[in-house]
């Protein structure tokens, strides 16, 4: 199944959430079928995290987005967790520190984009000033509405500096939100992610959802591609999102850079050094 072609949001047309069911699981019947290939993915993932790190030219910048308790959070724990922490950080977006609300929107965005080599995944992202910025009329709507191109630029310039980029929006029904929350209220070991705001942000959600519909659209390009994925079911996401990993970065031509010794020289030399050392253990 071709998922990046199956979930990419078209800049060229209006996106309509409403007609992408968030319950889809492209004909997989269940976790226990898909478990292989999502372990396959987050295997693959590593290996390639590695190969991205060695060759050190290019790097990737993974964006998710989505209501409370889509599962932001889950993608993180069961995608990323396989990777070498040297090369790899997540970064949350919370509500602006004074610091950060002093500066142009994507000042606190850019510093945190990876380097060369790097993965870094946005939990929440610059994406929040004009999704929870507009829902809240936090600024004026000509600020907000002059962002879309602002970001586009700005992930031009990461692009055109070998960043590829890949934005998930997770989606959910507000019956499986709610069913989620549920679960945040049985299991004491959840608890702590309970927020007052969980509920009172639903009341908006009619709002949010226009937010996201017209920031996906407006922002989505082949460069810089939005999915939205299904994702009432946790495996589902994971598969879908693991899968567009996988096979973008296998198209980012990551080579492990060339020896950079010359190889007989080298081997010539560790005789030497293990004669040497044989000789120092026979005397002592
Ligand atoms: P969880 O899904 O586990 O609840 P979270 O990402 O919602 O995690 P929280 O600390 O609960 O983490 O929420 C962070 C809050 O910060 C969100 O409500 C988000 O909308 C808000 N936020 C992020 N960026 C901005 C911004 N630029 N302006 C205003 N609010 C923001
Ligand atoms: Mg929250």
């Amino acid at each position: 199944m071709d998922y990046r072609k199956q979930f990419f949001v078209s800049p060229d047309k209006k996106l309509k959430l409403a007609a992408i069911d968030p319950a889809h699981t492209a004909g997989h019947a269940s976790s226990e079928e898909a478990l292989p290939a999502i372990q396959k993915n987050v295997a693959r993932m590593a290996e390639l995290q590695a190969l991205l790190y060695a060759d050190g030219n290019q790097s990737l910048l993974v964006v998710l987005q989505a209501l409370d308790a889509a599962g932001k959070d889950g993608v993180v724990r069961h995608l990323f967790s396989g990777m070498n922490p040297q090369g790899t950080s997540v970064f949350g977006f919370k509500q602006p520190s004074a610091e950060e609300a002093a500066h142009d929107f994507l000042w606190r965005a850019h510093k945190r984009t990876p380097a060369r080599g790097e993965i870094v995944v946005f939990n929440r992202s610059h994406y929040e000033d004009v999704l929870v910025v507009r829902v809240h009329n936090l600024v004026p709507k000509p600020v907000w509405s002059g962002r879309y191109e602002l970001i586009q630029d700005f992930e031009k310039l990461l692009v055109a500096n070998g960043t590829r980029i890949l934005k998930f929006f997770l989606h959910i029904s507000p019956e499986e939100q709610l069913a989620r929350f549920k679960q945040r209220l049985d299991d004491p070991a959840r608890n702590w992610k309970i927020s007052e705001g969980d509920y009172s942000e639903r009341e908006f959600w009619s709002d949010y959802v226009e937010a996201y519909e017209e920031a996906l659209s407006k922002t989505s390009s082949k460069d810089a591609p939005w999915y939205v994925i299904p994702a009432n079911h946790k495996w589902f996401r994971n598969l879908a999102i693991s899968q567009i990993i996988t096979e973008t970065m296998e198209d980012m031509g990551l080579k492990r850079p060339a020896t950079r010794v010359d190889l007989k020289e080298i081997t010539a030399k560790y005789h030497a050094a293990e004669a040497e050392q044989a000789q120092r253990n026979g005397k002592g």
